[in-house]
């Protein structure tokens, strides 16, 4: 069965729950549907994003008491009162001010790390919450009457059973909005954010404006969900607002399968069933009322959380005989255009005096380097030699204690990674960095992440709504080439964690030449490859030396440097102790006693 006739599947059976349901079961319908629009949000923030926010509901308070207060006020200021003339203005209304609200939240927290984030999404949810009860003309903690129910086209929801097609339209259009932007470039960026920040940034990609993007998506989500609540209920008032929710929504993401968006459906219907059921259930049992149920939902949740850790959807999509296609690729898109490479000879990157302290330790202790267009160097040395700390002062994941780092003539110093990729910089780790769920071929697109970059607004937006098809298919087709390129072709839909490690590292560098560089920098490339494969990255690396590109390796197996690099650098304790051709570096006997006589 194909994702499409699932959902529609999905759809007609949704349809007959207003036809066919009593009232009650309408009602906890429209609450499911409200609770799984903020949840939605979760998964994206949460779930995908790895942020946790336990204040949703406060989002969902400014989006219903923002529409309440409009559409209520008997003596709003003239500047305001035409915003009263329909809800839809007032959802637009609510819109912008969460937006504005959570831009200003999102700049001041986001930036926290650890354990601080959560804490000061608690912080905001109970100061949000305080405001909506003790502000005068919201009503207080008594709350405000007599909100009209939203109208189109002269025709207003009125009812439970009216309501539903309202709040189940917004959802599934949450939903489908939501899986697009993940399926697109921006979203490529968004899941590279839980785990793969050092990679993603060195990748060009802003990890911070990611961030921000799902906080806001996120809390236009929990926006629309108060707006419809309060049209629904007709009447407002703080509790549902309160922290104590806030973690319910969080609960729900995660119960239902934080990484999934119809996670957010499941653990939204689970939860809230479950909660009617065992209100009903322990009073029986007890014979008195209380909350009882949620000593047992506590219970419930722990073990949910141990049984099945991704949520309850990947266990119910295990039942389900979905099969998506893979991804179709099209070689007759036009190529992604490439940035002329410098002349031949010319000084690409120049290196003086870098020097790098961690504490007492100087890894890496004034050293120079200089690579040419078109030229394969290598920096050997033995492990702890400070090579891989070399990499990231030139890179820009570590910014050097001292010295000074050119690249094609810009000093680049101490400037952010993304910067430096921007520019034509691009590498691979010696602990590679990938996103193991991912496929290959995704994994490789996040190279090309700033080809043609359409800017972020813009790449969000037609990204969500499935407008950005035809550079989608530019970025993919680029992809797939590079993976051809590199001889991983038979992998491309393959989960990139699936690979063993020696062709994670090839993977690594399609993924780089995905970002039409013109320096690349590899970090051990030939580590855990058998000998043909060996070879063939060998073959590979000479044909891009031939199309001018210029390498910088750090390697171990000497076989490898020596037939294929025109000049070797080697360090040792953070230094550099030779430099020159590789039978002249071989002779050394400086390196022979540090290197080659070595342990390695
Ligand atoms: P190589 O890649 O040549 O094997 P590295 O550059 O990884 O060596 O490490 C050089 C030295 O710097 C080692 O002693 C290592 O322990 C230390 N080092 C590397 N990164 C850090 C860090 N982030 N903090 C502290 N010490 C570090
Ligand atoms: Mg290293």
């Amino acid at each position: 069965m194909s994702p499409r006739l699932l959902l529609a599947a999905f759809v007609v059976l949704l349809g007959l729950v207003p036809v066919a349901g009593s009232e009650f079961q309408v009602t906890l319908a429209n609450y499911i549907g409200l609770y799984a629009l903020v949840a939605l949000g979760l998964v994206l923030l949460t779930g995908v994003g790895g942020l946790t926010s336990f204040g949703q509901a406060a989002f969902v308070g400014l989006g219903a008491y923002t529409t309440a207060v409009l559409t209520t006020m008997q003596d709003l200021p003239p500047s305001l009162a035409w915003l009263a003339a329909s809800p839809w203005l007032s959802l637009v209304a609510g819109l912008l001010l969460t937006l504005v609200f959570a831009a200003v939240l999102g700049l001041l927290t986001l930036r926290l790390s650890g354990h601080y984030l959560p804490l000061s999404t608690l912080a905001w949810g109970i100061s949000i919450y305080f405001l909506f009860g003790n502000m005068e003309f919201l009503g207080g903690f008594t709350g405000l009457r007599g909100i009209p129910p939203i109208e189109l086209f002269g025709h207003p929801f009125d009812s439970a059973r009216k309501v539903f097609f309202l709040i189940y339209l917004f959802l599934l259009a949450g939903i489908v909005t939501i899986r697009n932007l993940l399926d697109s470039r921006e979203g490529r960026a968004i899941r590279a954010l839980k785990g793969g920040m050092v990679m993603a940034e060195s990748m060009g990609v802003n990890t911070a404006i990611s961030r921000l993007v799902i906080f806001l998506v996120a809390a236009l989500l929990a926006c629309a969900s108060g707006w419809l609540y309060a049209h629904m209920q007709r009447f407002l008032n703080p509790t549902p607002f309160s922290l104590h929710q806030g973690i319910e929504y969080l609960f729900m993401a995660v119960v239902g399968g934080a990484g999934y968006v119809w996670g957010a459906l499941v653990g939204a219907t689970v939860i809230a069933m479950s909660k009617q059921w065992l209100q009903d259930i322990l009073v029986r049992v007890i014979g008195q009322a209380g909350n009882f149920e949620m000593i047992v939902f506590g219970v419930v949740m722990i073990i949910v959380l141990q049984r099945a850790r991704d949520g309850l959807w990947p266990v119910l999509a295990r039942w389900v005989p979905v099969r998506s296609r893979p991804r179709r690729i099209d070689p007759g898109v036009p190529a992604l255009d490439r940035r002329p490479l410098p002349a031949a000879g010319e000084t690409v990157l120049d290196v003086k005096g870098a020097t790098m302290r961690f504490g007492g330790l100087v890894a890496v202790n004034d050293l120079s380097l200089e690579v040419r267009a078109g030229e394969i160097v290598a920096l050997i040395g033995p492990n702890g030699a400070g090579k891989s700390t070399m990499f990231n002062l030139i890179s820009g994941v570590l910014a050097p204690t001292a010295g000074e780092v050119r690249f094609r003539g810009r000093e680049i110093a101490g400037r952010p990674s993304r910067e430096i990729a921007r520019l034509g910089m691009s590498r691979t780790f010696q602990h590679v960095k990938l996103l193991p769920a991912m496929s290959v071929l995704d994994n490789v697109a996040i190279g090309a992440h700033r080809r043609e970059y359409p800017g972020l607004l813009k790449g969000v937006i037609t990204g969500a709504w499935r407008l950005d098809r035809r550079e989608e298919a530019r970025v993919l087709a680029e992809a797939a080439r590079q993976i051809e390129r590199v001889g991983l072709a038979d992998h491309m839909f393959d989960a990139a964690g699936s690979l063993p490690l020696g062709k994670q590292r090839i993977l690594e560098i399609a993924r780089a030449l995905a970002a039409d560089p013109c320096l690349l920098l590899l970090d051990e490339p030939a580590a855990g490859l058998r000998y043909l494969e060996k070879r063939a990255l060998a073959e590979l690396l000479r044909k891009l030396k031939a199309e001018g590109m210029s390498v910088l390796l750090v390697e171990h197996d000497m076989d490898f440097v020596m037939g294929l690099v025109d000049r070797i650098t080697v360090m040792d304790f953070g230094q550099r102790i030779a430099e020159g051709l590789p039978d002249e570096v071989q002779r050394n006997p400086k390196v022979l006693e540090a290197y080659l006589g070595g342990v390695e």
